[in-house]
């Protein structure tokens, strides 16, 4: 039997019941026009088409541009990461309370599923719908990571898949590893990058149509400095007596750091480093150890060929964040999730793959030494 057969076999009709095939959604590069997978090529919808009527791609490219550092968030970022670096040490010294270290790795991948369930998959995505009730718990999650509101997180990641590897793309891997993983958010962005940004808030009317989405915006301050701030330095003070500096270091600064650097190896080496079984012209990959730190991110080429996916993997991929919503699913609280057939993904596979594809079988670890660049 095949390997695709046989996988499939596992899984239960409960959940294929759960999933809502979408055949018809799925856009084929049928006519051999678009080898590259971005949807600024593919005109998906007439908002597409019209966002896009009076942009030159072309000009942008051919435009000399020099990104200018942005000296508050250089600062803020090399603060945090030198701060984390004696956070290191003081867990390493054994100077932290165990306790103090449980409760920040644990913030770490419980806030984590705010951004890959929540702002990722459903607000920028909308690969399932959320009630309000699992829509509020997303929210206060991804707000503890303490990145950007959701609003700004959902938009520029809309950027990033409809320009991906172009200059407007927010975080362009062909500029490097350093300028994808942190240097795009501490230099001034291609002209091109503003211009899409305020095309796409034009049809991007949906993300304030949600009112956690306009609420989290309009009081992130607030909630930032309560939940990823406040909050984290109080509750090992105040319930195990952690020093103030330990709490501040660890729980505050070193977490934080950690989630956004774990985020950060999506757009570096999810981009960089492993294989394409889906399309072998687009520069995401799979990479398992992003998966594996990123609650499931790092499968990165199937991402990018079916964004829309609830899964952003194939299932018998280890995804927790696909079995986070699953579990929400089964009370009720997250439908209509979308998800692309085997045939649809057997036909991209023999059209675009670059051969590393074996059935839907665990990803060959070592697939992520291979790492490059460019092509
Ligand atoms: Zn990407
Ligand atoms: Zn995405």
């Amino acid at each position: 039997m095949a390997p695709t057969v046989q996988h499939y076999k596992m899984i239960t009709m409960d959940l294929i019941k759960e999933l809502h095939f979408m055949d018809n959604d799925y856009k084929l590069d049928d006519d051999k026009t678009f080898e590259n997978n971005n949807t600024l090529l593919r005109k998906d919808t007439t908002d597409d088409i019209n966002s896009d009527a009076n942009f030159d791609i072309v000009k942008y490219e051919a435009m000399e541009f020099k990104s200018r550092i942005k000296w508050p968030d250089l600062l803020a970022q090399t603060s945090l990461h030198l701060v984390t670096i004696y956070g290191a040490y003081l867990i390493l010294t054994n100077t932290v309370k165990f306790l103090t270290i449980i409760f920040a790795f644990g913030t770490i991948y419980t806030s984590g599923f705010g951004i890959t369930a929540g702002v990722h998959r459903l607000w920028s995505h909308r690969a399932y719908k959320a009630r309000l009730p699992f829509r509020i718990l997303l929210a206060i999650l991804f707000t503890i990571t303490g990145q950007k509101d959701i609003y700004t997180w959902a938009l520029d990641h809309r950027v990033h898949h409809k320009y991906s590897e172009t200059v407007a793309d927010p975080h362009d891997v062909r500029r490097g590893f350093w300028f994808a993983h942190v240097g795009w958010l501490v230099l001034t962005p291609h002209p091109a990058v503003e211009d899409r940004r305020v095309a796409l808030r034009k049809i991007s009317t949906d993300l304030m149509d949600d009112p956690v989405v306009r609420l989290q915006r309009q009081f992130f301050i607030p909630l930032f400095i309560l939940l990823n701030v406040m909050l984290p330095i109080v509750i090992p003070m105040y319930f195990w007596e952690e020093t103030l500096l330990n709490s501040f270091v660890v729980s505050f600064v070193t977490r934080f750091t950690v989630t956004l650097n774990i985020a950060f190896c999506v757009n570096s080496f999810a981009h960089l480093c492993g294989n394409k079984p889906y399309d072998r012209f687009i520069k995401s990959v799979e990479n398992s150890m992003v998966s594996l730190a990123a609650l499931g991110e790092g499968w990165h080429n199937y991402h990018h060929v079916f964004p829309w996916d609830y899964r952003t993997s194939e299932l018998g991929r280890l995804n927790l964040s696909t079995k986070f919503i699953d579990f929400f699913a089964k009370i009720g609280w997250a439908y209509d999730l979308k998800a692309a057939t085997p045939s649809m993904i057997l036909k991209k596979v023999n059209r675009s793959g670059d051969g590393s594809f074996h059935g839907m079988e665990e990803p060959d670890p070592t697939s992520s030494i291979n790492c490059k660049a460019t092509d």
